[in-house]
């Protein structure tokens, strides 16, 4: 079983109140597939330029991520540069560079068509939407999305909507999208946009998932020091992903359990600046910290 994602690879810049770091490895499928990985064998489907180096498609291919559907193309890797306020649940985009990923035409290789488990990761709609178009037989397909494809390509988020399984955002964007300000109610509105659940981020405050008979919460997993929370919402996506296709279980249960398993992923990543904690991690260390999660929720006892 494979997962197969489509979205940015890229440079980010970052400043945190703890530090700063200048075009590290960023980007939504970058997050989503070292996360994944820890579960099962990942696909990229992505662009980047002539700058990317050879060192982080190394790192791809040693963490059994297939990066033949990554195209390398003339001109710059998209660039993102972000400052985290004190709050850090707080941040603002100081530059977005699109470079080589405007115009971008996903072009999947033969063997990736027959992906079951897909991710449309945070990228133009336009793009999600010609992944979709050329795969065979999904099983389940999760969309992620952020406020800037919100206000520039809506009409294509819509169509994307109508197609998926699932839907992952965080709270502003879900309020953002639906024009509600309440997110119980939010949720409702996005729900009849097509995917049968939504799962709402809430940085350190957890996720809510909705679906039209269920409702579950958990919180994020509580850490003394958040050190770069970039990337969390797409690790989050990559353990609950990796942990469904893994288990084969989309029961409510195992949907339950993946939610946990994906806020594990995003605990470690948040420890450290860009992907470095993913590539220190280990699945034992997962597991571990997936066991003390059980016990931080359980009330029975
Ligand atoms: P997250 O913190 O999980 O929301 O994701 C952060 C990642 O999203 C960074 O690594 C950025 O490179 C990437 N990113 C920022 N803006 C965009 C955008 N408009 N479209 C796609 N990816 C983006």
């Amino acid at each position: 079983m494979s997962v197969l994602v489509v979205g940015t690879v890229a440079f980010d810049s970052i400043e945190t109140p703890f530090g700063v770091a200048e075009r590290i490895l960023g980007g939504s499928a970058s997050y989503f597939a070292l996360a994944a990985s820890f579960f099962t064998p990942v696909r990229i489907v992505g662009v980047i330029g002539e700058d990317f180096p050879d060192e982080h498609i190394e790192l791809f291919r040693r963490r059994n991520i297939d990066t033949d559907g990554i195209k390398r193309e003339k001109g710059d890797t998209f660039h993102w540069r972000g400052r985290y306020h004190e709050d850090i649940n707080l941040r603002d985009t100081l530059e977005l560079h699109l470079n080589v990923l405007s115009g971008f035409m996903p072009r999947l290789p033969e063997r990736y068509r027959d992906a079951e488990y897909v991710f449309l990761g945070n990228i133009d709609p336009v793009m999600q939407l010609e992944v979709l178009n050329q795969i065979h037989h999904m099983k389940l397909v999760v969309c992620d999305t952020m406020d800037h494809w919100i206000r520039e390509s809506g009409d294509n988020l819509q169509k994307v909507l109508k197609r998926i399984e699932m839907l992952v955002i965080n709270d502003s964007e879900a309020r953002l999208l639906s024009g509600e300000s309440n997110v119980v109610r939010a949720a409702r509105a996005i729900l009849k946009m097509g995917p049968k659940v939504v799962l709402i981020k809430r940085g350190e405050y957890g996720v809510l998932q909705f679906s039209d008979s269920q409702v579950f919460a958990t919180p994020a997993y509580p850490l003394e020091e958040v050190f770069d929370p970039t990337g969390a919402g797409d690790s989050f996506a990559g353990g609950f992903l990796g942990q469904l296709a893994r288990s084969g279980d989309a029961s409510q249960r195992g949907i339950r359990r993946a939610i946990v398993y994906g806020s594990v992923v995003a605990s470690f990543t948040v420890e450290d600046f860009g992907v470095k904690r993913l590539t220190t991690a280990s699945l034992p260390d997962i597991e571990e910290r997936f066991e003390r999660f059980v016990e931080l929720t359980d009330f029975h006892t």
